[in-house]
């Protein structure tokens, strides 16, 4: 079984997927922490955002372990990895080693932005998380805030607006809901009340799945 979250930032949905993982007994893959070991390791090199080609060279010989996550989880490096993302050459790269987890034989779980609509469009299930823009902002706050990071609300809630608009505007694979995914809106919900409405949608599924689409293809260069 493929499970496939995309959603805004902050919305919850890494939570839910990392716990929904777990839930099923399924490996998981939070895809946005390709994208800002891409932008880290730019920056890192001193290679500028601009460069699509060696962007896509670094992205294309990417290893996570290589990252400390806590560094990878940095406003900044997120910020940064929202540009880098807009590149097409660096999506191409990191696209097989996504499409390859999707389709490990026990299944997956992955979270990010294109996961329904370009990565797995043949996910079991798809949900698209999201949550009002200011409760976004404040889950964001306290979460850099208590990672040491001197930030306001207000700062977070207008990079939040930024990032998304980037994300939701970019050319290639643009972050929106695929046409069959379920919505869960985390606004007023906490994470228990999340995982159970996922689990209710993932075993309805399975009572009665759906037809399933195509699966990716690798996009053209
Ligand atoms: O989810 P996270 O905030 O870690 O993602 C960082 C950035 O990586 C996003 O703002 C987005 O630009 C990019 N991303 C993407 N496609 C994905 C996952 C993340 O473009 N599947």
């Amino acid at each position: 079984m493929i499970i496939a979250l995309d959603g805004t930032t902050s919305s919850g949905k890494g939570t839910l997927a990392k716990r929904l993982a777990a839930y099923y007994h399924l490996p998981h893959l939070d895809t946005g922490l390709l994208y800002r070991a891409v932008a880290k390791s730019a920056l890192n090199k001193g290679i500028d955002f601009a460069d699509e080609r060696e962007c896509a060279l670094l992205a294309a010989h990417i290893d996570l372990a290589e990252f400390d996550e806590r560094e990878l989880r940095s406003a900044g490096v997120g910020a940064a990895a929202s540009v880098v993302a807009s590149l097409a050459a660096v999506r191409r790269a990191l696209f097989e080693l996504q499409r390859k987890f999707a389709q490990q034989k026990v299944g997956a779980v992955l979270d990010g932005r294109d996961i329904g609509t370009v990565i797995a469009p043949d996910a079991d299930v798809k949900l698209w998380v999201d949550a009002s823009v200011e409760e976004r902002a404040r889950r964001r706050f306290k979460e850099l805030s208590s990672m040491g990071e001197s930030v306001t609300e207000q700062n977070v809630l207008l990079q939040l607006e930024e990032r998304d608009a980037r994300d939701a505007q970019r050319k290639d694979a643009p972050m929106k809901p695929a046409d069959d995914a379920v919505w869960i809106d985390t606004t007023r919900m906490d994470p228990d009340a999340c995982l159970a409405k996922a689990i209710e949608i993932v075993e309805a599924h399975k009572l009665a799945p759906k037809e399933k689409k195509a699966p990716a293809r690798k996009p053209k260069s």
